[in-house]
């Protein structure tokens, strides 16, 4: 076994690979978490408390950058806010976290440094290197998307439950993959679980009937969406039923996702054309407008204050909260005008595939 090796850990999903292989390769491991790039506290927090998780289980040190994003922005991605990932931004993020590792590396005795970017194959691993290399003196070349690097990754992670992120780090990064997520055609899978097929999944003609309205359902839907914040006070919150459930939260997001109303065409087409492929149409569309909604709540934890955080989702409908206040939640948010949403004489939504929501907003205990 040589001496200490500093490993720069950008998430601890990534590092539970990095440890043993570097082991194997006679490297004494010592954890370092040097991520600035991260684009709220709350992240950092978060992907820095599995780290300490990591460490916990393997036995050895963990060593923390302190966090400064307004660095991160002004020396990193200030004038490449639009750059693609993979692009010049990430190449100088690279570079900005492996000069903080070469340098607490040097001045600490290390006999070298690496890092777990290049478990992630959405690193490429040549150019990892070349930041490392250009980062300073001692960097060790590991490649640890090898041998299956990242599945065993994924493995690590779950067992030992370690929280892992859905996008890569940066507020750019995770407005691209939000952006990815609201619009994408769900998956066979979320499908098949609104079509009530319980564990099973299309097969045969079936399946094929799925994916051919996958396909059309990407030229058929414009899914929108328009939230806000507001106090817990207003009318709307009368319910004894969301009012328990929102026990404890100081404040609400109001929500409200749709598919818009070409796809209300393509359900009554799809309606017209058989029973299978209406049952398709209407999964689709349940699945489509749920992951739209998942979206926005991407999209409002950017906006929470540090400390707080968000309860599930309660909607018109459920419980005792009656479907009156879809209309509430409408004018509230203005959501006729700005999304076309608006309530039938009934009290549903139009267009069909839209749905509100009230999202509670908690602080945390310390
Ligand atoms: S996308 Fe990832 S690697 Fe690229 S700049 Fe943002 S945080 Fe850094």
């Amino acid at each position: 076994m040589t001496g200490k090796t500093l490993l720069h850990v950008c998430c601890g999903p990534c590092a539970s690979a990095c440890v043993p292989r570097m082991r194997a390769a006679g490297r004494a491991p010592v954890l370092y978490f040097a991520n600035s790039n991260l684009d709220t506290v709350a992240e950092w927090r978060r992907r820095l408390d599995a780290a300490r998780r990591l460490a916990a289980a393997e036995d050895i040190p963990l060593e923390v950058e302190p966090y400064d994003h307004a660095a991160w922005l002004r020396e990193v991605a200030a004038g490449r806010e639009n750059d693609p990932e993979q692009g010049e931004r990430c190449m100088r993020c690279f570079r900005y976290n492996l000069g903080k590792t070469a340098a607490f590396a040097a001045a600490n005795g290390f006999d070298g440094f690496t890092t777990s970017l290049t478990v992630s194959p959405h690193k490429p691993t040549p150019v990892v290197f070349a930041a490392g290399r250009a980062a300073g003196a001692g960097f060790v070349e590991f490649d640890f998307k090898k041998n299956g690097g990242f599945l065993e990754s994924t493995r690590r992670a779950a067992a030992l439950g370690l929280y892992r992120q859905n996008y890569c780090g940066c507020e750019f990064s995770r407005r691209a993959s939000i952006a990815a997520r609201a619009n994408a055609v769900p998956s066979v899978r979320e499908i098949a679980a609104y079509m009530r097929m319980g564990a099973a999944q299309p097969e045969g003609e079936l399946l094929k009937r799925v994916e051919a309205l996958r396909a059309e359902a990407a030229e058929a839907w414009t899914p929108k969406c328009v939230f806000a914040r507001f106090p817990r006070t207003d009318p709307v919150w009368t319910s004894p039923g969301l009012a328990k459930h929102l026990e404890g939260c100081g404040g609400v997001y109001l929500v409200c996702a749709t598919l818009g109303a070409a796809f209300d065409a393509f359900l009554r087409r799809k309606a017209a054309a058989s029973g299978t492929d209406a049952l398709i149409a209407q999964a689709l569309g349940a699945a489509g407008v749920e992951r739209r909604l998942d979206a926005a709540e991407d999209e409002i934890r950017q906006e929470l204050a540090d400390g707080e955080t968000l309860v599930s989702r309660y909607s018109p409908g459920y419980g005792d909260l009656p479907l009156a206040a879809n209309g509430d939640i409408l004018s509230l948010l203005d959501a006729t005008r700005r999304v076309g949403v608006s309530m039938t004489e009934s009290q549903l939504l139009a267009p069909s595939k839209s749905v509100v929501a009230v999202i509670g907003v908690r602080k945390e205990c310390a």
